[in-house]
């Protein structure tokens, strides 16, 4: 079945919105258009010269990468590397390119830490550095006898949710006082005379990614012309997105059979990790999927190993022989990120194809 780039985006984005991307990211789409439609989708942790290729053979219109192809802007298109040759190909060929990087790093469920997570039995999912700036709080005054209606439509756009809890909100009552003036046109009251009002806040708080959608609902559901609220920013953490993320394995094991259960769960070849503590435990485990070596320090705090890649020499000292570090290998360690797109995807669409590339686009060889 055909489906419009724009609606796939709509599901991917609602688990791991948009907005949760770093500064230096490039996520979104980067060739093609919107409203283009697509029956088949590639999906793949590097789009590559062969992974166009591959779409082109296998007739796929779009491709799903994890990683971005175009980070800094473009100023030549002549073929003089693998970007501008990648871009080119793809444009000329229709096939359109979205990126999923770093927004689906910082999820908690349903991103690239929750398929490691999940394929080391990982239990009690924790994010190991929450993302500052995610929480807001909208206080809205409404009259009395309107503030059901409008706290089940903040509720409806996904406000008020307290962890484990819905349907969260404070509610004072108290007497509002406006003077219509000119121009204006007022549910309640007359031009030119004040009104006194028996209203109630409501105070919500909702996800920074969930802001316009829950400001619409507002507006939707007062009686008001113009609907008096603030929204606050807040220096609460949202407890589902961040950076990395840990658990804890079912029961503790030995160093040596967690070392063999990381092997055989990710299906490594080889891996580097610091050296073995014996009759250390492992039970508290870490992970962040790619580059994770800034937090280090984190999973030194809560747990005793942690998984990640591109770790630096120097950087292994900071496991300051507290802490197993393993590094897997980038590729490695997101490359069942695409079981976690298609699953998305499959879950909203389900007449629609998602293809896992054949192409392996690790540029790292290990020489046996
Ligand atoms: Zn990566």
């Amino acid at each position: 079945m055909r489906h419009k780039i724009q609606d796939l985006v709509r599901a991917l984005e609602a688990v791991a919105p948009s907005s949760l991307q770093e500064s230096y990211d490039n996520s979104g789409l980067l060739v093609g258009r919107w409203e283009q439609e697509v029956s088949q989708a590639l999906l793949c942790l590097d789009c590559t010269e062969e992974v166009v290729q591959e779409a082109i053979d296998k007739h796929c219109e779009l491709i799903i990468a994890h990683h971005p192809i175009v980070f800094g802007g473009m100023k030549r298109f002549n073929g003089a590397d693998y970007v501008q040759r990648t871009v080119e190909m793809a444009i000329r060929a229709g096939v359109s390119i979205y990126a999923i990087h770093t927004n689906l790093d910082n999820v908690l469920k349903g991103g690239v830490n929750g398929k490691i997570a999940e394929r080391l039995g990982l239990q009690g999912w924790r994010i190991l550095q929450p993302m500052p700036g995610q929480m807001l709080r909208l206080d809205v005054y409404v009259p009395a006898e309107n503030a059901a209606e409008l706290e089940q439509a903040l509720f409806d756009a996904g406000a008020g949710q307290v962890g484990n809890y819905a349907d969260c909100r404070f509610a004072v009552e108290g007497q509002g006082s406006f003077t219509p003036i000119e121009g204006s046109d007022p549910y309640l009251g007359k031009q030119g005379k004040r009104e006194l009002v028996q209203e109630v806040q409501l105070s919500v708080i909702l996800p920074a990614s969930l802001r316009s959608a829950v400001l619409k609902a507002m507006t939707d559901h007062h009686p008001y012309e113009e609907v008096a609220h603030h929204v606050w920013a807040l220096d609460n953490a949202h407890p589902e997105f961040g950076a990395g993320l840990w658990g804890e394995l079912p029961e503790p094991m030995s160093e040596e059979a967690f070392l063999q259960h990381l092997k055989v769960s990710m299906d490594l070849h080889n891996f580097r990790f610091t050296p073995r503590k014996h009759n250390r435990p492992i039970h508290r485990v870490a992970v962040c999927g790619g580059a994770g070596s800034f937090l280090i320090k984190k999973a030194r705090q809560v747990a005793d190993a942690y998984i990640t890649s591109d770790v630096k020499y120097h950087e292994f000292f900071d496991s300051e022989k507290q802490l197993l570090l393993c590094d897997i290998g980038h590729f490695e360690s997101e490359r069942f990120t695409q079981e976690r797109l298609a699953e998305i995807l499959s879950h909203k669409f389900p007449n629609f194809a998602t293809l896992f590339t054949q192409t392996n686009t690790n540029p790292v060889r290990y020489y046996l």
